[in-house]
């Protein structure tokens, strides 16, 4: 028995888990192809070693590995050559401990998206440092340098994919393949013939070695003093080879799209011009042979579940997923991808393709709950077939009873077809099976009071619960509330809930005339007349003159003559009501005459809400300048602030300022604009609490250089471009899709008046500028119609920025450009954002531009001086 040869390629901190993985196949193999990628080496990458190499390679891949240079540069491209003769093996990075001197095991993750994140920064703050560098590097040669950037570039710009695609092959972690006798490599050698033996060989070595010889990596073995052994009876060893552990496929909900049905969305959208119509020819039921409409339920599970066990294809399929145990997660991350590519295509309109693909995955993973859950989200939200989603939904909820998005979707899918009957029995069932499920509570509330009148027990009992459950619901409460009032005659609990809903909402539209009405049928008429005020005030709707009659209150030391009268509107008629005015008018001017008016004092309001409470902005370039200045003052203003910029110490100190200074909730996301990939997964990283962002401030930017067309350097031009214009384009395309989905946002672009007027030198931001200008147009065009705002701002000069610092590549004397005049200061225009901001929902602010009075245009100045 024998493997002729295989490669093996590692970075070379790992050399010794390298040699280790050699003893343990050396009985197999004849020969060993090592390729090792060295720091001191960086001109040797491991993809440029590997390139002569033909056979079968095992990639050990470690933190270590993940960053290193020569190990990472065109790994890309090696991973995506090679994928067929490539074997990644993980195993523990290895480091010193800075405090011990120690070397200790650093554990290698990139299963999940903050995993891959990680790497991301690693790699873009190597970039930036260089580049640093750079200005402190005297006699340096620099082609050499700007080479060496380049790379750092590169690899920064594709360490996120390298990731992914590694997701995609299969691997194992070292400890699993020690667990199966190193099985997976004699399969993927092509030698699965040869694994019986070698396996009884270890077998046999691990029984007769004291103790068992086991492979040590992580850290790597210490050698100590050889020590006697202790006079104690070893217990006999056993020695199980443990089985084969198979993974589940627990895939997750796909990573990047929004859950594809949201609880307030209609399900169906009117298919667009574009769409090709998919009801007549539903490739759903084409791929998945699905049964006529009218087929049993039952025999179609029965046709699912035994294409399971006997379809070969599947058998394979289903197979191989579980052979490799870490294959799992590769497999999981596939299908992950898949569902992503789907919703993508479906929202490019190429819906028929997009069912197509996901039907396809799902005969060939029947069991994976997640797919046939997308394929039933997407027939509903994109196929315009209701009919098919229900039946795939029931097949899910058969063979997985707790999969509770299913049930909400089926009920919102009764609801469409006002089966409402059938949607409370869903969402009852998915209450009772999970009954912290968001809301739900308030979704069987709603649709008990819309469509069953007479079942108000009911419906005040979902309400309770919800609000409960809940306390941020001001929907249930005021609903509790109301039907105490109107329904049960219960004021006193009325009362109690509508001061409750008032809490949470100081302006509710409805629950001040509710409170006034019932303060008025109560007799008290003068917590009536304050009520009504309040509601008049928040809603100038319910003020009308018969109203203003009939809360009108006036105290009773100045009506001593004309005793008042509990007016109620409904019991007196309106030319009633007239007379007892004019009796109290008359009174009243008495009164004023006679300096005997008492002024009540002000009745306790519940304290004034901060205006953003409950909204969350999203800042890009918060770690310094304008950017920091808007994010302080919507943290004060009560805003949920998500603060993002690349320099992480500096975003986790104003993390805690913010969150001390103000009590704001604060959440972080550290990446760079001009990377795609990290946008997206910051995005996507984001916890469920801070998904819906209502306000995007694409602030980050930079101006770079200051030179004559002919002189600029392209380096510069490149980083404002990719700055300034995708940046600007990669966060709008990551968050824009879900305000349109929630008919609800605002977005916010930081232009300038280089976006109005060019000056000298500065061609290059200047046109990022126009282009900003451009793109705010084009996408308030584009948005308008979704109840999507688009405004900016732009401003000329602002101090209080590392706005020249940056500019003059960190030349703190050049840097010195607001000496001589009083420019805007970063608080000045973060109060134009806030202005903008918070104007009521139907207006919108298109552009302020900002100058200080110093200065007439970009190059008109008054540089005499500062006050
Ligand atoms: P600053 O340099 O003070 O702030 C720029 C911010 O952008 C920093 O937080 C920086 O964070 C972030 N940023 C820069 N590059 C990236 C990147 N690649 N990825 C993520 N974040 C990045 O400048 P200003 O506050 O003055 O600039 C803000 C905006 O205002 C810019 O768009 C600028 O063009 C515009 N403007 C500025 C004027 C001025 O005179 N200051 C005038 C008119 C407009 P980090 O380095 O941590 O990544």
């Amino acid at each position: 028995m024998s493997i002729k040869s295989i490669g093996l390629a590692y970075c070379i901190d790992n050399a010794a888990v390298a040699a280790a993985i050699e003893k343990q196949l050396s009985k197999v193999v004849d020969h060993f192809e090592h390729f090792a990628g060295n720091k001191d080496q960086p001109d040797r990458p491991l993809a440029e070693q590997l390139r002569s190499y033909n056979g079968p390679v095992l990639l050990i891949v470690s933190d270590n590995y993940l960053k290193t240079l020569s190990c990472m540069y065109r790994g890309l491209q090696m991973l995506q050559d090679r994928r067929n003769q490539l074997f990644p093996i993980i195993v523990d990075g290895v480091k010193n401990d800075d405090a011990t001197g120690q070397t200790i095991g650093v554990p290698t993750h990139f299963d999940r998206v903050s995993d891959i994140i990680q790497y991301i920064n690693h790699w873009q703050d190597q970039y930036l440092d260089m580049r640093r560098q750079k200005r402190h590097l005297h006699d340096l040669d620099e082609n050499a340098f700007n080479e060496h950037l380049r790379i750092m570039r590169e690899i920064s710009s594709e360490a996120g994919e390298f990731l992914r695609v590694l997701r995609t092959i299969p691997h194992q972690t070292l400890e699993e393949l020690e667990a199966s006798d190193y099985e997976a490599v004699f399969r993927f050698a092509n030698a699965a013939s040869d694994w019986e033996p070698f396996k009884r060989l270890r077998l046999n070595e691990k029984m007769s070695a004291q103790p068992a010889q086991s492979l040590q990596v992580t850290p790597p073995i210490v050698v100590t003093p050889p020590v006697a052994p202790a006079p104690v009876e070893e217990p006999v060893v056993v020695v199980e080879t443990p089985p084969i552990a198979i993974e589940p496929v627990a895939i997750e909900q796909p990573i990047a799209p929004e859950p594809p049905v949201v609880l307030e969305q209609p399900v169906f959208e009117e298919p667009s011009a574009a769409e090709e119509p998919v009801a007549a020819e539903n490739p759903a039921e084409e791929i998945a042979e699905e049964p006529s409409p009218t087929h049993d339920i039952e025999e179609e599970l029965a046709v699912i579940f035994t294409t399971d066990d006997e379809d070969d294809d599947a058998d394979d399929a289903s197979e191989e997923d579980h052979d490799v145990p870490g294959a799992a997660t590769s497999i999981t991350a596939t299908l992950n991808d898949l569902i992503q590519q789907c919703w993508d295509k479906a929202e490019q309109g190429q819906t028929q393709e997009a069912l197509l693909k996901i039907a396809d995955a799902v005969n060939t993973h029947p069991q994976v709950s997640e797919l046939r859950f997308n394929y039933a989200a997407m027939l509903a939200q994109k196929g315009n077939d209701p009919h098919t989603a229900t039946r795939q939904l029931q097949i899910l909820l058969a063979s997985n009873p707790e999969f509770d998005d299913a049930y909400l979707l089926l009920g919102q899918l009764a609801e469409e077809r006002q089966d409402f009957e059938q949607a409370f029995s869903n969402y009852k069932s998915l209450a009772d099976n999970n009954d912290r499920y968001p809301d739900i509570y308030y979704k069987l509330g709603v649709l008990l009071a819309n469509h069953f009148e007479d079942r108000q027990e009911e419906t005040a009992y979902y309400f309770k619960k919800a609000f409960k459950r809940n306390k941020a619901n001001v929907d249930a409460c005021y609903q509790y509330a109301l039907l105490m009032s109107e329904v049960f005659d219960k004021p006193q609990k009325a009362i109690k809930y509508f001061k409750e809903a008032l809490r949470l909402q100081p302006l509710h539209p409805f629950a001040w005339y509710d409170l006034a009405l019932l303060y008025h049928r109560s007799g008290d008429l003068k917590e009536a007349a304050d009520a009504y005020q309040r509601a008049a005030a928040a809603n100038p709707e319910v003020k009308t003159p018969e109203n203003d009659l009939a809360f009108q209150y006036i105290p009773p030391t100045v009506v001593q003559s004309t005793p008042l009268v509990n007016l109620n509107i409904e019991e007196h008629n309106v030319i009633d009501s007239l007379k007892q005015t004019i009796n109290r008018l008359e009174a009243l001017l008495l009164a004023r005459e006679e300096e005997a008016v008492q002024v009540e004092p002000e009745p306790e309001l519940p304290p004034a809400p901060k205006p953003g409470e409950g909204k969350t902005v999203l800042i890009t370039g918060a770690t310094s300048g304008i950017g920091k200045a808007t994010a302080e003052r919507f943290a004060a203003e009560g805003y949920r602030v998500i603060i993002t910029g690349r320099r992480y110490e500096r975003l986790e100190a104003f993390q805690k300022h913010l969150q001390d200074t103000y009590g704001a909730a604060i959440e972080k996301l550290c990446f760079d604009v001009r990377n795609v990939e990290a946008v997206n997964a910051a995005i996507a990283s984001l916890g469920e609490e801070w998904r819906q962002i209502d306000i995007l401030i694409n602030n980050a930017g930079k101006a770079k250089g200051l030179s004559a067309i002919h002189e600029g350097q392209l380096e510069h031009w490149e980083e404002m471009i990719d700055t300034n214009i995708k940046g600007l384009l990669y966060l709008t395309r990551a968050v824009s899709p879900a305000m349109v989905a929630r008919r609800s946002g605002h977005i916010i672009n930081l232009c300038s008046t280089a976006g109005k007027e060019v000056y000298p030198k500065g061609n290059v931001y200047c046109a990022t500028k126009y282009a900003v200008d451009a793109l705010t147009h084009a996408m308030r065009i584009d948005l308008h119609t979704h109840n999507v705002r688009v405004s900016q701002v732009s401003p000329a000069h602002v101090e209080e920025t590392e706005f020249a610092l940056v500019r003059f590549d960190g030349d703190e004397e050049k840097s010195k450009i607001y000496n001589d005049f009083k420019p805007l200061t970063s608080s000045d225009v973060a109060d134009a954002i806030y202005y903008i901001v918070s104007r009521p929902e139907y207006v919108n602010v298109l552009d302020l531009v900002l100058q200080g009075a110093q200065q007439a245009s970009s190059v008109f100045i008054d540089r005499s001086g500062r006050d």
